[in-house]
Order: C-alpha cells, then sequence, then structure tokens
C-alpha cells in the first residue's frame, strides 16, 4: 500500500489496491469459502440447531435455513460470496438443500488444499472435479425412484422432509398435506408456477391451524360498509381502469359563475357512473374487483344493487383472481359483457389474525391457491414460512422431474462409494481428485451424525458397509444414529436437489481453485466471514482500516492486545 508507492510496482494499479498472487491467493480464498460452509454447517438436518442473526437495526432473524443465514450475514469476501451464491442458486433452482450444497463446497476447497499441498495442480484438481460431478449424477439418475405426480402420499413424505428440523416440524402433517394440495391444484401439464400459491403469515394461533384456501384471498376490504359481507354463487368483474370520472375535467372547464352549469356537470359525472354501475349490473355481477379507484357516488349505486366491490386491488392480485375464477379483466366498466363474468362459490369479507380480507373461494379450479400460516409470534410464523417455501420447493420440482431419492444421507454414502470405484479407472493424478471428490461428498452424512450428537466415524463405517451390501436407500436415523432404509422411513427428496447441489458446487470450487490472482480496488481485509478473520498480514500498521467498523468501542484494548 503506501509503503510501496516510492517505487510504483505496478502502475496499471492504483495504490489503493491490493494484489494477492498464486498461493497466497488459492487459500486465502479456501480459507473464506471453508469458513462460509463452517457457518452453516450446525444447522443440518433434523437435530441441526438454529441461528440468530442480529442486524444493525436491531432485527432479529431465528433461522435454520442456510440461504437465509448466508443472505443475513453481509459477507463481503469474493470468493465467500460465491459460495453464497451456491446457496442462492439451490435456493431458485430447488428451493430447498442449500445447507448440504454450501457444506459440500466447502469440503471440495479443504479436501483441494491438501491435494495443493501435495504439488498437484489446480488445473489436474478442476478436471478431476469435473469428471466426478458428471459421473456422480449419473449415479444418481441410476438410483432414483420414479413418483407419480397423483402419489400424494409419498409426496407429502417430500413435503415433510424439507420441514424436518425446521420451526414446522410440530405441525409437520397437517402441513405436509397442505402443501401438497396447494401444488397439486395448481400445477399445470405437469408444470408448477409457484406464483400461483401465495402463502399469508398470520400472528396468532397455532401452527396446526393453518389453513389451504383454493382461491384467492384479496388483502383488501370492501369498499363500503353498505355493501353485503359476502356474496353466494358470486359472478365476479374485473375492471382494469377505475370506477371514477377523470376529475380534470371539472377541475379545468368549470367556472363557477353559473350554478345551473355546475349542476349540468355533476349530472353529467353521475350519469357516467351510473352506466358503469348499471353495465356491471346487466351483465350479472354480484362482486367487482377493480384496479382503480371507485368514486363515492359510483360505491352508493353499487351498494344499492347489493353488488360487493373492492377497489385498488394489486396487479398480481388480478392476476390471480382471473386465473381462479375465469373472469376476463376489462378496461372499462362499461364494456363489461356476461362471458367476461367468472365464478366462485362464494366472496366474503372475513377475518383473519385481525385483518379483514377478501376470500374468494369454491373456484372451479383453482389454479391459484393461498396457504395461511398461522404461528404464536412473528418470528415463529417468520421461520415457518422460511420451511414451507422448502416444503413447496421440493414438491414443485418432484411433480415436474417425478424423480425422488432416500435422503439421510444415502445419496451421498452410495456416490462415494461409486466414485471410489470409478477413480481406478481414472488415470493419472486427476484419480486422486476424483477420490478427494468422493471424499468430499461423505461431509452430508458425516455432519448430519455430528449434528444428531452420534459418533460421525461409527456412522459412516455403518453407513459403508450397508451401501457395499447392496443397500442404496440405507441412511442415517438421526433420531437414533441407527441406519435404516430411508424411503421406508419416508425420508425421501427430490433427485434434483441432489444434482442441483453437485452442479453449483462442483462449479464454485474450481472457479475459486483455478484463481492464483487476487487484484482487488480496494480493501479485502475487512471482510466479514464468521469469526474466521485473520488479521490483516500487514502487521498491527494495517489494523485501523480492517478491524476499526466493527470493533470501534473496543479499539484501545484491541490494540493493547496485539
Ligand atoms: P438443507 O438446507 O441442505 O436442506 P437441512 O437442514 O434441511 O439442510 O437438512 C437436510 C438433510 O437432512 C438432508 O440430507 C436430509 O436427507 C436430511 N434429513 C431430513 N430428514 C431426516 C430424517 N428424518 N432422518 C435423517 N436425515 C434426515
Ligand atoms: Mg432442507
Amino acid at each position: 500500500m503506501a509503503q510501496q508507492m516510492g517505487n510504483q510496482p505496478l502502475i496499471v494499479l492504483s495504490d489503493e489496491s491490493q494484489r494477492t498472487s498464486g498461493k497466497d491467493a488459492q487459500s486465502m480464498n479456501i480459507t473464506a469459502g471453508k469458513a462460509v460452509a463452517e457457518a452453516v454447517r450446525t444447522t443440518l438436518g433434523p437435530k441441526g440447531m438454529d441461528k440468530m442473526l442480529v442486524d444493525d437495526t436491531g432485527n432479529v432473524v431465528v433461522t435454520n435455513d442456510g440461504v437465509t443465514i448466508l443472505k443475513e450475514m453481509d459477507i463481503e469476501h469474493p470468493a465467500a460470496n460465491m459460495i453464497v451464491e451456491v446457496a442462492e442458486t439451490q435456493e431458485n433452482e430447488v428451493g430447498d438443500g442449500t445447507t448440504s450444497a454450501v457444506i459440500v463446497t466447502g469440503e471440495l476447497l479443504s479436501e483441494a488444499e491438501d491435494l495443493l499441498e501435495q504439488e498437484i495442480h489446480a488445473t489436474t484438481l478442476a478436471q478431476g472435479y469435473r469428471q466426478a460431478a458428471e459421473k456422480a449424477k449419473e449415479f444418481l439418475e441410476e438410483i432414483a425412484i420414479e413418483v407419480s405426480p397423483e402419489d400424494t402420499e409419498y409426496l407429502e413424505d417430500i413435503a415433510g422432509t424439507a420441514m424436518t428440523g425446521k420451526g414446522a416440524e410440530n405441525a409437520k402433517d397437517v402441513l405436509s398435506e397442505l402443501v401438497v394440495k396447494g401444488v397439486q391444484s395448481v400445477a399445470e401439464d405437469g408444470q408448477v408456477d409457484t406464483d400461483d400459491i401465495k402463502v399469508e403469515k398470520v400472528t396468532g394461533g397455532a401452527i396446526e391451524n393453518s389453513e389451504l384456501v383454493e382461491g384467492v384471498i384479496v388483502d383488501k376490504e370492501r369498499v363500503s360498509d353498505n355493501m353485503p359481507f359476502g356474496v353466494e354463487d358470486a359472478k365476479v368483474a374485473l375492471v382494469d381502469g377505475g370506477l371514477e370520472v377523470a376529475e380534470t375535467e371539472i377541475d379545468t372547464e368549470v367556472n363557477v359563475t353559473d350554478p345551473d352549469q355546475l349542476q349540468q356537470f355533476l349530472d353529467q359525472e353521475e350519469e357516467q357512473l351510473r352506466e358503469m354501475v348499471d353495465a356491471l349490473k346487466d351483465a350479472g355481477a354480484n362482486v367487482v374487483f377493480v384496479d382503480g379507484g371507485i368514486d363515492d357516488m359510483a360505491q352508493h349505486y353499487l351498494a344499492q344493487e347489493g353488488i360487493l366491490a373492492v377497489r385498488r386491488v394489486k396487479n398480481s392480485d388480478m392476476k390471480r383472481l382471473a386465473r381462479a375464477t375465469g373472469a376476463t379483466p376489462v378496461t372499462n366498466a362499461t364494456d363489461v359483457t356476461a362471458d367476461d363474468l367468472g365464478d366462485a362459490g362464494s366472496v366474503a369479507q372475513k377475518d383473519i389474525g385481525g385483518d379483514e380480507r377478501i376470500f374468494v373461494e369454491d373456484v372451479e379450479e383453482a389454479k391459484s391457491v393461498t396457504l395461511i400460516l398461522r404461528g404464536g409470534t412473528e418470528h415463529v410464523v417468520d421461520e415457518v414460512e422460511r420451511a414451507i417455501e422448502d416444503s413447496l420447493g421440493v414438491v414443485r420440482v418432484t411433480l415436474e422431474d417425478g424423480k425422488v431419492l432416500p435422503g439421510g444421507g444415502a445419496p451421498e454414502t452410495e456416490l462415494a462409494l461409486k466414485l471410489r470405484d470409478f477413480a481406478d479407472s481414472v488415470g493419472g493424478r486427476e484419480q486422486l481428485a476424483v477420490e478427494a471428490f468422493a471424499d468430499a461428498l461423505e461431509v452430508g452424512p458425516r455432519t448430519l451424525a455430528e449434528n444428531a450428537g452420534h459418533d460421525p466415524i461409527d456412522s459412516l463405517v455403518d453407513l459403508r458397509s450397508q451401501h457395499d451390501a447392496g443397500n442404496t436407500g440405507a441412511g442415517l436415523d438421526a433420531y437414533t444414529g441407527d441406519i435404516i432404509d430411508m424411503e421406508e422411513e419416508g425420508v425421501v427428496e427430490p433427485l434434483r436437489v441432489k444434482t442441483q447441489a453437485i452442479e453449483s458446487a462442483t462449479e464454485a470450487a474450481v472457479m475459486i481453485l483455478r484463481i492464483d490472482d487476487v487484484i482487488a480496488a480496494g480493501d479485502l481485509s475487512g471482510g466479514k466471514v464468521g469469526e474466521e478473520d485473520e488479521e490483516p498480514a500487514g502487521g498491527p500498521g494495517g489494523m485501523g482500516g480492517g478491524m476499526g467498523g466493527g470493533m470501534g468501542g473496543m479499539g484501545g484494548g484491541m490494540g493493547g492486545m496485539m
């Protein structure tokens, strides 16, 4: 930095920038990556613990969810961030398996560290890892179990496995049923758009009292108290515009010199509103959702006709309403015809958790559903929601792919065995990389055992011998420590959870390993990766910048300690 300014070693870089090369760069990145994995490790599995995360403003999040932890941690180190991306990709593609994916990435880096020390070139490692990953995916396909989209019980097992160890676990049976029902009802040609499943959180009540509304809940109230609270056999109109008259006409054109003239304008306006309401009534609508506003006078007319009207409905809700009821939105209320209307068995204003909302239920084909999640406190409901999101993800993916794997570390153990065999057929030093890959995969079962308080070595030995004997479904029962058939136990996960994890973990590890030069425009030493932070190499002189922000209050004491 500053002291190098005199001899200007690299004129292309500003004096603010930092450069780390070769082995130092590699080991710095590996350390950062491992630290990220370490941060989520203890949360893995049914007996994993939770983390409490507190941000600058004192907001608290209590969670077991890998990707949530990493997102909240505000990680700055660039290599560490690549691992966070692994979790994010996993979250976006599958919704579950984020912790596993991150732990595997960390272990791939850790294994690589040993091999690099043995002078195995990073490129060789990268090739070996890639080869192993390709093979691993093939092996997984081979052992995958087919599941039909109608197999509700099996799907509920999958939903339940994703909830295990999370806030939702206590009510696993109830929630799994709701999740599967929800996903099944919005599925279309084997595809599921998770946007069609809305999750509403309600603080108050027990988790088991959560429910699925097959239809849409609009977070609004009816526009006037004179309208009916509910309508049976609803004929639903959707108006994309508003039920009002553009106000500018009055503002600009009326000079109130002549009271009659004003009256005439008002009459005219009233007439237009009357026409809108008449059109709705003539078409047969008894419920109307409006994207814009509803004029007071229109409200009055609507109430007179017994029509339930809701204004300022969100665009996303309008879409859901259209899908659920089969209504076609119209831009001008005056254009509405009977054909544009949708159907719902019931539309009613109800109270959930002290909030009034409009429930649109009993629709012909609920291509849109709302899951109402209840929980005692806000933090509880928030964590239940995260578990439910994972659960929705795995059921969706299973419906789409139709393939699952046993859980509890079974596939990882199986893969490790098969990859070690495969390694023998790989020549040269890449063989070592393939073996390292196999070892790395076992971090899954090992951590499951550790977190559940069982001896990881014993568990691994037992697992291996079962798989050696051909029991591909043998996994670790986290509750008893026994090795059991996971499929029989109902611990099953979609194939894609594992293939995606292997893919992103490998890509991220390879990318990090291939870096031999880190050129940073700013200061890298302030990275906030857990407690693993090492002091900047620059000695006491470098301390100020690196630690100053986080530990301001301790500044004096720290100096003395060093
Ligand atoms: P992730 O973010 O990776 O999904 P989890 O904390 O959800 O992390 O743990 C997932 C792991 O826990 C998977 O390996 C899964 O097979 C395992 N698992 C889930 N339920 C059980 C169970 N009842 N017994 C043993 N392992 C389980
Ligand atoms: Mg999970």
